[in-house]
């Protein structure tokens, strides 16, 4: 059920509409838009009768809503949703880049890359401290003390930290040290993970699984978003196929899709979507074009001694060359008004 208030709906109407909806024993979920609030209901397992919500003050319609999804879609908020991640956006008018190695090894390592994505003019920061590898005996990352090396690299260079959280305790731990939650890919179904980190204040960065259909990606983040998080970045990191020229096949033909049906903020994730430094740059490129909200890149300081991941780690002269290329594509597509 999409409940869709009148534009002239006072805030009070809106809390009085959300009362009912929770007196019902259903759970709402209120959007403010630009024109609008719409509040999708969510918690009921049948139909709703809208009848029930039509004759309440301030509402326009309800509408029952027959696709999977209720509250990652345009019907619900027809604006796109901006992230904030304290005074840093991904969705708004600027290109969002995140950047750094694919795990933390050591202070020097983290502070050397840090160096130089801070100098790009980036405004996140990324790196495991938990690293969900194929093989038990890989380097996991390390840990706690991982984090601890991350918060001091925002404290230094007022980056903001996105972190993985293999788990539920894990989450509670990037919470202390953290900025935003990144899901990986082979957690992009782990329902109570995903529900935990709907619970948190901090924003999600969702990537999708390696098998994972548009339905079932968007439906994880309705997982997260039905716990009452709104604060959802989709990120495409390619997906496995019968290529074998590619670690996975980057799927940028996701981009336009999810921008279709959802309010989200949608970036890419070239790095693991090529699996090699060669094509890092040209799909970086590929994905801005295609109207992705940012980037996600693997840098390291010295990638022929990365313990995760090297194979496809820009150096960072690699990597400032990038941002330069993609902050030009970004500015054709989206020019500054003159005057
Ligand atoms: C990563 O970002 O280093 C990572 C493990 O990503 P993914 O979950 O996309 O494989
Ligand atoms: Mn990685």
């Amino acid at each position: 059920m999409l409940i869709v208030m009148k534009a002239d709906a006072t805030d009070a109407q809106v809390a009085h509409v959300c009362d009912v909806v929770t007196e019902l024993g259903f759970k709402p979920h209120p959007m403010p838009g630009a024109t609008r609030t719409a509040i999708g209901v969510t918690g009921n397992q049948g139909a709703v009768d809208p009848t029930r919500f039509e004759t309440l003050p301030g509402v326009a319609e309800a509408i029952r809503v027959s696709k999977p999804y209720k509250l990652i879609t345009l019907d619900l908020r027809p604006d796109k949703t901006i992230v904030r991640v304290g005074d840093a956006t991904i969705g708004g008018d600027e290109l969002a880049i995140i950047a750094g190695p694919c795990a933390i090894e050591s202070r020097a390592q983290a502070f050397a890359v840090a160096e130089g994505v801070r100098r790009s003019g980036a405004r996140f920061f990324r790196g495991g401290a938990y690293k969900p590898r194929t093989s038990p005996y890989a380097f996991q990352g390390l840990g706690e003390e991982g984090l601890k090396i991350l918060a001091e690299v925002r404290e230094a260079y007022g980056l903001k930290i996105v972190t993985e959280a293999l788990d539920e305790s894990g989450v509670d731990l990037v919470e202390k040290y953290a900025d935003m939650i990144q899901i990986g890919a082979r957690n992009m179904q782990n329902f109570t993970l995903l529900r935990r980190a709907g619970k948190s204040r901090l924003p999600v960065l969702l990537k999708r699984g390696l098998s994972a259909t548009l339905d079932e990606w968007l439906l994880a983040a309705e997982y997260i978003m039905s716990e009452g998080n709104y604060q959802i970045v989709m990120c495409e990191r390619g997906i496995r196929t019968f290529a074998q020229h590619t670690r996975n096949t980057l799927d940028l033909s996701a981009i336009p899709a999810v921008r279709r049906i959802s309010h989200l903020p949608v970036i890419v994730d070239p790095s693991h979507g090529t699996g090699k430094n060669y094509m890092v740059t040209p799909l970086a490129r590929a994905g801005v074009a295609v109207g992705a909200d940012g980037l996600i890149i693997e840098v390291h300081d010295r990638p022929d001694h990365a313990l995760c991941d090297g194979a496809q780690a820009l150096t960072l002269a690699q990597y400032e060359q990038l941002v330069t290329e993609v902050r030009a594509i970004h500015e054709v597509l989206a020019p500054t008004p003159v005057g």
